[in-house]
C-alpha cells in the first residue's frame, strides 16, 4: 500500500539510535537482528515494538524480557564474565518502525481507504460543516482511542532509549555516563508554535495570532498554501520581519499530492516555486497525508507533516518520538500536542489544560514541545478558541527552562548536534543515570542561557 513505509524505505544510515544518543555506543553491545520477519514484542507493561527477534544465550543476569506473539519468549542478558549485554533485536531497527511509521503494516489500525479518503474528500464539499463535525464526534466516540500508540502521550521510543542507555551503563558498569545533550545549553526541553494557514482570512487573522505570541515574548512560523488562496505577499513580508518564519502547506489543499507518485513528481516544480516565493525552507502536508518514503525528495529542509501520536487525522498513526529524526536529507520535527481542531473543536474542551500537562510530560523527558494550530474562522479565528490559546502562551511565558525557537532553527540545530565539534560552545553534555533498570537523564547543569 502506497502509504505504508518499510523500515527500509528511511535510510538506514541516518536514522539510527544513536544519532539520538550522541555519541554513545559501545562494542560490549551485541544488538542485531534475527533472520525471519518484522514481529512484535511486548511487555507486560503495554510497551511494544516491532522488530526480527533473535534468541540470544541465556547466560547471565537477565536485563528485560519480552513476549512474542507466538506466546515464547525472549530476553536480554548481561553476561557479566565477557561485560557483553546480548539483546534480542537490532535497536536501529526498533527506533525505525517506530519513526517510519512502518508499523501500521503491521498493526490493526482503525484507519479510513484509499476510498473512503476519496468519498470523505468528495463529501466535505457538500455536507454542512456543523454535520460534519457531529459525524466524526459519533466516529470518535465509539472507534474508541487506539492501543497504540497511545495518545495523547506515547512513550514508545522514550522507553527505547531508555533501555539502550540501560544496555550501555551495564556494559561500562557505570551508574553513569556523559552524552550530548538534546537541546542548545541546558534548557530541558524545546517549544516550537506552528499554525497552517488554510484560507486567505486565515492569513488576515495570522497576523492576530502572532501579535498575540509576540507581546509574550513568542515566535512562530505559518503554514501557507502555495496555490489555494490569494496570498497577500505583504502580510508574508511582515510577519516575516517580525522574525515569524513561513512554510508551506502543499499547493493545494486536498489529498492530491501524495495520491500518486505521478502526481507528486508533477507537483514538485510547483512545490520548489512557491517555497521560494515564501522564503519557505519547512513543510507540512495538508490535512498530514503522506507517504514517509517520499518526503525526503521534498525541497525543503525541514518537515513537519509526521506526529507523534494522532489517532484524529484521516491518516492516523504516530512516529512515537518525542524528538527530531532525520529522514534521509531532511529533518523531521514532527508535532507532538494534539491539534487545536482535536481539543477546542472534536472533543470540545474548554481551556488549555490537557496542551498544559503534555508540556509537562514532554518538559520531564526533555522532548520537543511541537503545537500545530490554525489561525482561521473555526479554530482560534473564534473568540473562546482563541482564548484557550492566549491561556497556553500566558503560562508557557512563565516557564523558563525551555528553548523557545522557531522550526528552521530548531532543524538547524538537529544536524549541528550531530557534528559538532566537542568545542561548539552550545553543545554541552547530558548525562544518563541508572538505578538498578531504572533509566533517567539530566541536563547539563551550568546554566547559560535561558
Ligand atoms: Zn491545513
Amino acid at each position: 500500500m502506497q502509504s505504508r513505509a518499510t523500515a527500509e524505505g528511511v535510510t538506514a544510515d541516518s536514522t539510527t539510535l544513536e544519532r539520538l544518543l550522541l555519541p554513545v555506543a559501545s562494542p560490549l553491545l551485541d544488538a542485531q537482528a534475527g533472520t525471519g520477519e518484522l514481529t512484535w514484542l511486548t511487555r507486560e507493561d503495554g510497551w511494544q515494538l516491532l522488530v526480527r527477534p533473535r534468541e540470544v544465550p541465556q547466560h547471565g543476569e537477565e536485563l528485560m524480557r519480552f513476549a512474542l506473539p507466538s506466546g515464547g519468549q525472549v530476553s536480554a542478558y548481561f553476561d557479566s564474565d565477557e561485560r557483553v549485554v546480548r539483546v534480542p533485536f537490532d535497536f536501529d531497527e526498533a527506533y525505525r518502525s517506530y519513526v517510519s511509521e512502518a508499523w501500521r503494516a503491521h498493526g490493526s489500525l482503525r484507519a479510513l481507504s484509499t476510498k473512503q479518503l476519496q468519498v470523505y474528500y468528495a463529501m466535505k464539499r457538500l455536507i454542512p460543516r456543523g454535520l460534519l463535525l457531529s459525524a466524526r464526534r459519533v466516529f470518535v466516540r465509539r472507534a474508541g482511542l487506539p492501543e497504540f500508540p497511545k495518545w495523547p502521550l506515547d512513550e514508545s521510543v522514550d522507553r527505547l532509549m531508555r533501555f539502550y542507555a540501560l544496555c550501555l551503563l551495564t556494559t561500562d558498569g557505570t551508574p553513569r555516563a556523559s552524552f550530548r545533550w538534546f537541546w542548545p545549553h541546558s534548557h530541558h526541553a524545546a517549544l516550537m508554535l506552528t499554525h497552517d494557514v488554510e484560507s486567505a482570512d486565515g492569513l488576515r487573522l495570522a497576523t492576530e495570532i502572532a501579535d498575540l505570541e509576540e507581546e509574550r515574548g513568542f515566535r512562530s512560523s505559518f503554514n501557507i498554501v502555495g496555490d489555494e488562496y490569494p496570498i497577500d505577499m505583504g502580510i508574508v513580508r511582515e510577519l516575516d520581519s517580525r522574525g515569524f518564519e513561513i512554510g508551506l502547506h502543499g499547493l493545494h489543499h486536498d489529498r492530491s499530492l501524495f495520491s500518486s507518485r505521478e502526481e507528486f513528481e508533477r507537483q514538485l516544480p510547483g512545490l520548489r516555486h512557491a517555497a521560494r516565493k515564501l522564503g519557505a525552507i519547512g513543510f507540512r502536508s495538508p490535512s498530514t497525508h503522506r507517504v514517509v518514503e517520499w518526503l525526503p525528495e521534498l525541497p525543503v529542509s525541514y518537515d513537519t507533516t509526521m506526529f507523534h501520536s494522532d489517532p484524529y487525522e484521516p491518516q492516523p498513526g504516530g512516529c512515537c518520538t518525542l524528538w527530531p529524526f532525520r529522514l534521509g536529507p531532511l529533518v523531521e520535527l514532527p508535532y507532538t500536542l494534539p491539534q487545536d481542531h482535536t481539543l477546542f473543536t472534536l472533543l470540545r474542551e474548554r481551556s488549555a489544560q490537557r496542551w498544559l500537562t503534555m508540556v509537562d510530560e514532554i518538559e520531564a523527558r526533555h522532548g520537543l514541545i511541537h503545537c500545530l494550530s490554525h489561525p482561521d474562522a473555526g479554530y482560534l479565528g473564534e473568540p473562546d478558541k482563541r482564548s484557550f490559546y492566549v491561556q497556553f502562551l500566558d503560562a508557557l511565558a512563565e516557564r523558563h527552562h525551555l528553548w523557545r525557537a522557531l522550526p528552521r532553527d530548531i532543524a538547524s540545530w538537529w544536524r549541528r548536534r550531530e557534528t559538532a565539534e566537542s568545542s561548539d560552545a552550545e553543545v554541552a553534555l547530558g548525562t544518563m543515570r541508572r538505578d538498578g533498570a531504572h533509566v533517567w537523564f539530566e541536563p547539563p547543569d551550568t546554566v547559560t542561557a535561558r
